[in-house]
């Protein structure tokens, strides 16, 4: 054989189109050149794929080595083409020899080292998803086999080296297309890893409740509060309320870290995301980009909890950027000749001190921040911004007593299991109700869902009379409330009407910082 194809893919955002590897053997001076839009670890793989050949002890050809990565307009960055190309010019050679009904069904990923071995690449998962639609099989580094097999179970190959992947192929061995040896066993289970408990949290009875209806109508929520008041292991204890990730959500939020800049990590595999990036993050780090548009917090926090401690001292550009995955659900992200889209349904906790100074009110008499500076301090979260925050709660420094108290003594307490009982229970009616969880109840569904009798509109009308509520604030109030009462109905029917005790704790969880 003088060309042999080797089938690859390439990674796109969350796309992974198909690239064949030409590999052509022609006469002539010897060069070995690679064509296609290679980046430059692309380029460099000639010299790991000469290294690994030699190593493994075949022949390097005299003569013009073409290399084409087709379609040849697809950008094609990273390590992972080192593998097919090495394979190809193996497969040229004659040196080995897969069966074409065999070569035909598999696709090939991995870096190789200087002695052949094969090492890691990112976005494997991804990979093996779209491989695994078209009944491909992938042969992948063995320290990637985990990942490829949560998309592939049945079809997922792996080797340690270029040796070893020959081996896979070597006569007298099982026909590709029957599978890896073990395949059909079930797929690794989704692990409960333990999150925190809220048990831990002492006192603060009003954000825990608070908490809980955040998460059980998956409402953004705001905590306001001194420092050293909780607000941060109150937001770590978000994840343990919701109910574990569907094996689908599961996989999603794997494929969108196995293409991230950290990569995919196994003991993560099941659990709700729960990303907290510092205020100093610049936005493509936040939001998504750099040269190679790589997804940014929103979207490694997809399905799970986004927590932006300090939320004034964030950049206000990047605060402005969180607008749009939070009414969509999705982010945009334009890099020169890319233009790639992640999923970022993130659930939003954001905590702040309610003065630059952080102690106003906190009962020492210690803040000094004028009002003109508060204000300012404040301002920096845009209305837009504040608009899609659901619930505004106050986290109060503790009374001494509370905090050194005896846990018995604390009438406060909440387990995590019993929590996420009723948020699951109340998250059940909703999408039975609407197909849709609270927070995403749009004007129209919140007319059909969050009916009012004449008790609750009189509430209302005093309340937006009071407060001087805008319309987009009685939106937020009269979604909370519904939430409310899913919650209390435990038991019973499943529209529980809204009643005013419902209304007003819904107003009431909206008051810091108004
Ligand atoms: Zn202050």
């Amino acid at each position: 054989m003088r060309i042999a194809r080797v089938a690859s893919r390439a990674q796109l955002g969350l796309a992974a189109p198909r690239v064949q590897v030409e590999v052509h053997l022609g006469g002539g001076l010897p060069t070995f050149s690679i064509v296609g839009l290679p980046a430059t670890a692309v380029r460099e793989s000639k010299d790991r794929v000469r290294a690994a050949i030699a190593v493994a002890g075949f022949e390097w050809p005299a003569g013009r080595i073409t290399v084409n990565l087709s379609p040849a307009d697809l950008p094609k960055e990273g390590c992972r083409y080192d593998l097919p190309i090495a394979l190809g010019l193996l497969l040229a050679l004659d040196q080995v020899k897969i069966p074409e009904t065999e070569l035909e069904r598999c696709e090939f990923y991995g870096e190789l080292g200087l002695s052949g071995e094969l090492k890691p690449i990112r976005g494997v998962l991804l990979a093996a998803a779209h491989a695994a639609q078209v009944g491909c099989h992938v042969v992948v580094p063995t320290a990637n086999a985990f990942e490829a097999r949560l998309a592939a179970p049945a079809s997922t190959h792996h080797a340690a080296s270029l040796l070893g992947v020959c081996e896979l192929f070597s006569s007298g061995k099982r026909d590709i297309a029957d599978g890896p040896p073990g395949a059909g066993l079930p797929a690794t289970p989704l692990t409960c890893a333990r999150e925190l408990d809220l048990v831990d949290v002492r006192g603060q009875a009003a954000p825990k409740r608070a908490l809980l209806v955040a998460a059980a109508g998956a409402h953004s929520i705001l905590l306001v509060g001194p420092p050293g008041t909780g607000k941060s292991m109150l937001a770590q204890r978000l994840p343990g309320l919701l109910p574990p990730l569907e094996a689908g959500e599961a996989i999603d939020v794997a494929t969108i870290a196995s293409v991230s800049t950290r990569g995919f990590e196994p003991r993560d595999y099941g659990r709700r995301p729960f990303r907290a990036p510092h205020h100093s993050a610049s936005a493509s780090a936040v939001i998504g980009g750099g040269p190679h548009a790589r997804p940014g917090e929103v979207s490694l926090a997809h399905r799970g909890v986004l927590f932006l401690d300090e939320l004034p001292e964030f950049n206000r550009a990047v605060l402005e950027s969180l607008r749009e995955p939070l009414e969509s659900g999705v982010v945009a992200i334009s890099r020169a000749a890319l233009q790639v889209e992640y999923p970022a349904r993130f659930q939003l906790v954001a905590a702040m001190n309610p003065c630059p100074c952080g102690y106003l009110g906190d009962g020492s008499g210690r803040c000094r921040c004028a009002p003109p500076l508060i204000a300012r301090y404040r301002s920096r979260i845009s209305g837009p911004l504040l608009d899609r925050i659901d619930l505004r709660v106050e986290v109060p420094s503790l009374p001494g007593e509370e905090l050194l108290g005896e846990r018995e003594a604390d009438t406060t307490v909440m387990e995590s299991a019993t929590a996420a009982a009723r948020v699951q229970g109340a998250r059940h009616r909703q999408l039975r109700r609407a197909g849709k969880l609270n927070a995403d109840l749009s004007g129209g569904e919140i007319q059909l869902h969050c009916r009012l009798d004449r008790n609750c509109r009189r509430l209302l009308a005093q309340a937006r009379e009071r407060l001087k509520l805008s319309a987009r604030a009685t939106h937020r109030a009269l979604r909370v409330a519904r939430t409310i009462a899913d919650l209390e109905n435990e038991t019973g029917p499943l529209d529980l009407p809204i009643g005013p005790a419902h209304l007003a704790e819904a107003l009431q969880l909206r008051r810091a910082i108004d």
